[in-house]
């Protein structure tokens, strides 16, 4: 009977949803982020043209490679240790970077659910062996300033989707960086060392997946699993929703 009552909830709160988006969406109809053709925010011409991450990649970082391996030169050169692996669902080309753009900069928050789909799509191909999902936290001064956290977001649906666990708030950025932008290597990897501290309590002896919407270099995934090994993660992987290569 309960779960008869529970199931009834369900439908009435979902049928009240629907109608209330179906309402949304014939008085305000959306438009493609990119192309601006009016339909869905990420239309299907565009998501034709989004270029998927695929093997052979560097199995630790996740870049294109030529063959398979287990490290490639950039690796060597400068290694994402202590990260487990990195993956991404797409590559960083057209249409992402002006979604992601959007996302960020225009107020384009509901573009997180699309493109949350697209790392959902590719999550299959990479999956790994994780407890729970959390997304690189922006500065409070800097989330205060944006009102949402596209990391956060990206994680949201995603786990909503593949019914995974997400823990909110448990790794905090404490220190205001500068955008990695336009910095090099180097500079990137200044810029966000001790940039974060996680909640011991949480995530002493897990495997944490660490969500953000572009991994360029690595550094600000390293920094933060970094802070998460020191608060007693047992691991930490890296999901993109795009890899910049
Ligand atoms: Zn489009
Ligand atoms: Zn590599």
């Amino acid at each position: 009977m309960a779960d008869h009552i529970q199931s009834s909830g369900v439908s009435w709160q979902s049928h009240v949803k629907r109608l209330t988006s179906s309402f949304i969406n014939f008085v305000f109809p959306p438009v493609c982020a990119h192309c601006k053709k009016p339909g869905a925010m990420l239309c299907a011409e565009c998501l034709a043209k989004v270029s998927w991450l695929v093997e052979p990649v560097c199995s630790h970082c996740g870049r294109v490679v030529t063959h398979p391996m287990s490290r490639c030169p950039a690796c060597l050169r400068h290694p994402l240790f202590p990260l487990q692996q990195v993956r991404g669902a797409t590559l960083f080309t057209e249409p992402i970077p002006d979604m992601i753009h959007q996302m960020k900069y225009n107020s384009c928050f509901a573009l997180a659910e699309p493109l949350a789909g697209l790392m959902v799509e590719a999550w299959p191909r990479w999956q790994m062996p994780v407890n729970f999902v959390i997304g690189v936290p922006l500065h409070p001064d800097r989330e205060k300033k944006r009102g949402y956290n596209q990391s956060d977001l990206l994680v949201h649906y995603f786990c909503k989707r593949l019914n995974l666990a997400e823990k909110p708030g448990v790794l905090r950025r404490v220190r205001n960086t500068p955008p990695q932008v336009g910095l090099n290597a180097i500079e990137r990897q200044r810029n966000v060392v001790h940039a974060f501290q996680a909640d011991d309590t949480s995530v002493a002896g897990k495997d944490v997946l660490l969500v953000d919407d572009v991994c360029t270099t690595g550094n600000t995934l390293k920094a933060a699993a970094q802070a998460l090994l020191v608060a007693g993660a047992n691991s930490v992987f890296g999901y993109c929703l795009a890899r910049a290569v």
